[in-house]
Parts: C-alpha cells; sequence; structure tokens
C-alpha cells in the first residue's frame, strides 16, 4: 500500500502490529481521515498507549534537522526548564538559527518579572552550549506573546523552513496548534492531551508555497519528573492557573515537605520568610527538620500526597543537596514542581527525586 500518515500525530500508517505505532485495522483505511488507534484512543478516551521508540530514535529523529537549512525552535516549560531541556540539541540541529520558546507564563504570578525570567534562560541555555538567537514567553493554551513571537519566527526563518522541537509535555502540540488556530481558524489540529509523547512523528503544516513546519516527536527527558509520576498525580503538580504563592516563616531547623516529592530544610540562618510558588493543589507542610526524616517515612504516599502508591513505586528515591543561598533575594528550582524564594545569606539542604536537577536564579519576583 502507499505510505499513509496519521491525521493526529504524523507517524506512517501500518496495519500487520497493533503493539507498534501507527497500527489501524485494514477496515479504518476506508476512512477519509485516518487516525491512527493510539490518536483514536486519546480522542476518545483519554487513554495512552505505550509505544516502543526508545530515546536513540527520538534523537535520531530530531538529527535529521542537521541535513536541512532552516529555523528551529526549541520550546520549553518555564516550569521545568532544567528538566525540559534537550542536551547537544546544537550538535542535533547543525549551524541551523535556533529561538527559544519559553511556555506556560500564563501560570506565572502577574507580579513575575518577566525580563529577569528572560535573562536566566539566555543565561542557562548558553551554559548548556545552547545559542539562542532570540527568547520569547508565551501561553499556547491563551495566546499571550505569540504577536512578538510569530512575527521573529516570520522574519527570521526567511522563506525556509520551521522545525519545532522540545521534549515531551512542554507544550509543543499545543504551540503548534495555536499557531495553526491563529492562522486558519481551525481548532485543535494536532492531538494534544494530559500526558507526555502524544506527538510522534514530524507532522508538516505548509507555512506558503515553498515551506513547511515540522512537528517533530517530543524527546523524552529522563531528567523530566513527568516521566515518574502517574497521569493523575501530574494533574496535581501541574499548575492549571496562574500560582498563589503561599508564604512561610521559617526559623532555622524547620522543614518544608511539598507533597513528598521535595523537602526543603532551613539549616542555618536568621529567621525569614520563604515564598512557595507551586501548583496551588501541591500541599505543603512544616515539620520540625530533627523529625523529618520520621515524618516523611511515617507518610509520603498517604499525608504527603502526591506521590500516591503507584507513583512512589516508580519514583527515584529523594536525595539531598545542600546548597549556600549567596546574601541577596534567590529563587531555589525544582525543575517540573515550582520554586521557593529566599532573601537569601542562609544555608539549606534540599531532598529531590534522584536526576532531578535544582537550579539558583535571582529572585524573579
Ligand atoms: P507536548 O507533549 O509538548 O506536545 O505537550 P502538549 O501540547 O500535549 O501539552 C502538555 C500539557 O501542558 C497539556 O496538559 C497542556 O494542556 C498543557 N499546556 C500546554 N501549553 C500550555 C500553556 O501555555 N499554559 C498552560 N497552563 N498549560 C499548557
Amino acid at each position: 500500500m502507499d505510505k499513509i500518515f496519521c491525521d493526529g500525530c504524523g507517524v506512517e500508517i501500518q496495519t500487520e502490529d497493533k503493539n507498534k505505532s501507527g497500527f489501524v485495522p485494514k477496515s479504518a483505511l476506508e476512512n477519509e481521515h485516518i487516525i491512527c488507534q493510539r490518536c483514536f484512543r486519546l480522542k476518545h478516551y483519554n487513554e495512552v498507549q505505550d509505544v516502543e521508540y526508545t530515546d536513540d530514535d527520538y534523537l535520531r529523529m530530531i538529527n535529521q534537522i542537521s541535513g536541512t537549512e532552516s529555523l528551529v525552535v526549541k520550546i520549553v516549560d518555564i516550569f521545568d526548564f532544567d528538566g525540559s531541556f534537550i542536551s547537544g540539541l546544537q550538535r542535533l540541529t547543525g549551524n541551523n538559527p535556533i529561538i527559544l520558546i519559553g511556555n506556560k507564563v500564563d501560570l506565572l504570578p502577574k507580579s513575575t518579572n518577566k525580563s529577569k525570567l528572560i535573562q536566566w534562560m539566555k543565561k542557562t541555555a548558553s551554559d548548556y552550549g545552547l545559542k539562542v538567537q532570540e527568547v520569547f514567553l508565551v501561553s499556547a493554551a491563551n495566546g499571550q506573546g505569540f504577536d512578538m513571537a510569530e512575527k521573529e519566527i516570520e522574519t527570521r526563518r526567511n522563506r525556509k523552513d520551521v522545525y519545532v522541537v522540545g521534549c515531551t509535555n512542554v507544550g509543543k502540540s499545543t504551540f503548534i496548534n495555536q499557531l495553526i488556530n491563529r492562522s486558519s481558524g481551525v481548532k485543535d489540529a494536532i492531538t494534544t492531551s494530559y500526558f507526555p509523547g502524544t506527538t510522534l512523528g514530524f507532522i508538516q503544516i505548509p507555512l506558503d508555497e515553498k515551506s513547511y513546519m515540522y512537528d517533530t516527536p517530543g524527546v523524552v527527558n529522563r531528567k523530566q519528573l513527568v516521566h515518574y509520576v502517574t497521569d493523575k498525580d501530574l494533574k496535581l503538580i501541574t499548575p492549571k492557573k496562574e500560582i498563589k504563592p503561599r508564604v512561610y516563616q521559617l526559623q532555622d531547623k524547620q522543614t518544608l515537605f511539598f507533597g513528598g516529592f521535595a523537602r526543603f530544610d532551613f539549616e542555618k540562618g536568621l529567621k525569614q520568610s520563604f515564598v512557595c510558588y507551586f501548583s496551588n493543589q501541591l500541599m505543603i507542610h512544616r515539620t520540625k527538620l530533627d523529625q523529618a526524616d520520621e515524618f516523611y517515612e511515617k507518610h509520603v504516599g498517604d499525608l504527603l500526597q502526591p506521590p500516591s502508591p503507584e507513583t512512589l513505586e516508580q519514583l527515584p528515591p529523594l536525595v539531598q543537596q545542600t546548597v549556600k543561598i549567596p546574601g541577596e533575594k534567590t529563587d531555589i528550582v525544582i525543575p517540573g514542581l515550582g520554586w521557593v524564594t529566599s532573601d537569601g545569606g542562609i544555608t539549606i539542604s534540599i531532598h529531590v527525586p534522584k536526576g532531578v536537577q535544582i537550579s539558583l536564579r535571582p529572585a524573579l519576583i
């Protein structure tokens, strides 16, 4: 049969193997719009099927960009900047210019200093060895920031193709849907969902007579917390609305738990307030530091929930890192969860699932 591609995710359609990506029953080939079983399920039951792509497959696919002359648009989730960073992207995409888009800006408190956030993103990208032309903050969900980003993409691409890349769950599909919606009025043109990894092949979207925008598969990054949590827990830790800061006055030797996903010990320093920016649904518990180990042992999975017992089975153990915070207002960022702002001049210990990399930045608010 001629090659057919899924209208939902762009993967090549096949009728032979139910357990491989792109499967449709033979009878479905008669349909005018063919979507693979996985997209069909997502659309109708919100259920995700495991597919057999490996990390190498994803990187090999992204690496095809290095052989093109194009503009690369890299999307990151501003709540998971470090987690959703693809290392080696510069090498994978050749010499093509890169625009960096920070998505989900609608979730930031209104008082956030956006230019500081952009500065930090530029610096962190450069620390990762990535040279970016421009950084934009957008909300793929509500279109905020798109006027500027769209204009820049149009100018920079200079009639060339555009490749949109990003890790799973950063909002890449939502971003492309928003672009398509703005230019054609068509809603949800490509599949989106709560779950990582819905975009499988390169989807080709015409930009003009000669050039295309390509949606590339979401790279699975093991540093992302999202891969270790059940979909129910993911809904709890992912902010849905603008974050409401929660303030805690702490003395040294006190501890905060963010659900059971992370633990923040105030080791040394004068009493101060800590402002916590996490999903409004994530419970924060305060305990004494010397009781924190026992408290965690006893309550993780119930009082300290999420993680649910199911997530706990797959979640890497918490590992501790002690950090000296400089004497200025600083954000302690836990990728995939949120951040805590401190006035600085203190020592803290932070416990996060192994593999998750915390970072510090000058406070955004
Ligand atoms: P992909 O895996 O990168 O294609 O990500 P999706 O487009 O499927 O989005 C992942 C999750 O993030 C979904 O639950 C989206 O609803 C959500 N999301 C995407 N963009 C935004 C945004 O701008 N703001 C908010 N609040 N959520 C978003």
